[in-house]
């Protein structure tokens, strides 16, 4: 199955096509939302419900549309799964979790260490309670040596608290032993799905759409057997009720584009009998292969967009 194929299979996917390349984007980021944990708020913005994010994300790798590729680490609750985690600091002694934290420091030229409250002076500034001089540049004056927790409720100090973790939704608290390490990843979308969308739904799909509208009857790819005998190949042959054949070549590139694809076109429409050879090139041709399809009689129609080049076509073709 072709990539373009697989995409239509889900309109949600045709949706995130048209949005990526709208978006130019071939990424799908993680984000955290505080109420829904991480989410791709890509999936979101198409109009997919939060419960089918992850779906349509797997749905979209296994098709081969995407890879996952690690992004972050996430922690979650043991219990319920969730990742709304918080943090809790308790005082080892009494359970309560009225903490206060203080650093202690020392003044490094009479090694005199205390917590900092002990330092500050009345208008904030550092000065050493010992010999009274100021305290003015860490680790050249005095360093940080270490951190005190005071319990507020039974005053006894600690420098290990116990540390729990607490689930904002079930609320149970689980030690960092208990907490399940998981990850997130970031969607890598596959390029050349990308690219054949672009082209079969962006470009072809309307080309089509319109030749249909001026009752061609249309063949994508089609085929013609030459003069020679051989078999040529065109993106899309239009033929009209009088049996005129339209032959149209598309060509897209990332760059302005030379003039080899109008000189591999124009000797299949020699060896054919079509009434018009059209060639669409997405963004621009060069100016010298412009020249050559002006001098062959070839339609060049150029342009960024397929609505450029739709107006362009309906004046060619009828
Ligand atoms: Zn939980
Ligand atoms: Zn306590
Ligand atoms: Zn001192």
């Amino acid at each position: 199955m072709s990539y373009y194929a697989s995409i239509l299979s889900d309109e949600r996917l045709v949706k995130l096509f048209e949005y990526l390349i709208k978006t130019k984007k071939d990424v799908l980021i993680p984000e955290y939302d505080p109420n829904y944990g991480h989410i791709y708020s890509d999936i979101i913005d198409i109009g997919i419900s939060r419960d089918h994010v992850f779906e349509l994300i797997s749905k979209l790798i296994s098709l081969g549309l995407g890879k996952a590729e690690y992004y972050d680490q996430i922690l979650r609750c043991p219990y319920c799964n969730s990742e709304h985690i918080r943090v809790y600091f308790y005082c080892p002694f009494c359970n309560s979790t009225q903490i206060y934290k203080e650093l202690l420091i020392e003044h490094i030229r009479d090694g005199v260490i205390g917590p900092i409250s002990k330092f500050k002076s009345q208008n904030g500034t550092l000065v050493c309670p010992s010999c009274g001089s100021k305290l003015i540049t860490e680790g050249k004056d005095y360093r940080i040596v270490g951190v005190w927790y005071r319990c507020l409720v039974c005053y006894r100090q600690t420098d290990l608290p116990k540390i729990m973790y607490r689930c904002r939704i079930c609320k149970k608290e689980v030690t960092a032993h208990g907490l399940v390490i998981s990850s997130i990843s970031k969607i890598i979308i596959n390029k050349l799905a990308l690219e054949e969308f672009f082209r079969q739904h962006l470009i072809i799909k309307p080309i089509i759409e319109e030749l249909k509208e001026k009752k061609f009857s249309v063949n994508y790819p089609g085929t013609l057997i030459g003069k020679s005998g051989a078999t040529h190949k065109f993106d899309i042959l239009g033929i009209n009720e009088k049996g005129e054949i339209i032959a149209i070549d598309i060509v897209i590139g990332n760059e302005i584009i030379g003039e080899t694809v109008i000189l591999s076109s124009f000797v299949k429409a020699l060896d054919v009998n079509v009434k018009k050879l059209i060639i669409i090139a997405i963004p621009a041709l060069t100016d010298s292969a412009r020249k050559i399809a002006e001098s062959y009689g070839i339609n060049v129609l150029e342009g960024k967009t397929i609505s450029e080049i739709i107006t362009s076509l309906r004046s060619i073709i009828t």
